[in-house]
């Protein structure tokens, strides 16, 4: 399964990565990969580790963070320091959109509301700010019957 969806992304991920000026090796494609198919949008590190143990890759923890890094300079990923958490990282797929963290079991929501960014770009703009970039990040308990601490 891993194997194909591995062979049919890979002329895909090779080009992106030489794109934001990588050279192209195993553990970048494989990383990257994984964050595309990954149903988890918000990985950490350590998560990406675990999913690439399961799968069977032989890719160290200290690479993952490596690699995770260069995709952060290169404008592939982007990297999130949610409060109370580790960091997490996820795709820059180019739209935009805020978050809502649960601060139990680290689940992580997106939202986007054209009302809440015209709003914000309107009191920038009342301010004297150009915006040129914001993050809203909203921290609660997820409404999951299964929300604990170990989630
Ligand atoms: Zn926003
Ligand atoms: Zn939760
Ligand atoms: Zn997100």
């Amino acid at each position: 399964m891993w194997q194909r969806e591995f062979t049919e992304g890979f002329q895909l991920h090779n080009s992106e990565i030489k794109k934001a000026g990588l050279k192209v090796t195993l553990p970048r494609i494989k990383i990257l990969e994984l964050l595309e198919v990954s149903s988890d949008r918000h990985p950490s590190a350590e998560d990406i580790y675990k999913m690439l143990i399961e799968r069977g890759e032989d890719i160290g923890l200290a690479t993952v963070y490596r690699v995770l890094t260069q995709f952060e300079t290169a404008g592939l990923v982007v990297k999130h320091n949610f409060e109370g958490g580790h960091s997490v990282f996820e795709l820059d797929r180019g739209e935009h959109h805020d978050h809502l963290v649960c601060v139990v079991c680290g689940k992580v929501e997106e939202f986007f509301d054209r009302l809440i960014e015209t709003r914000q770009k309107e009191i920038a703009e009342e301010r004297g700010f150009a915006i040129l970039d914001h993050a809203l990040t909203i921290y609660g308990r997820c409404g999951d019957p299964n929300c604990s601490c170990d989630g």
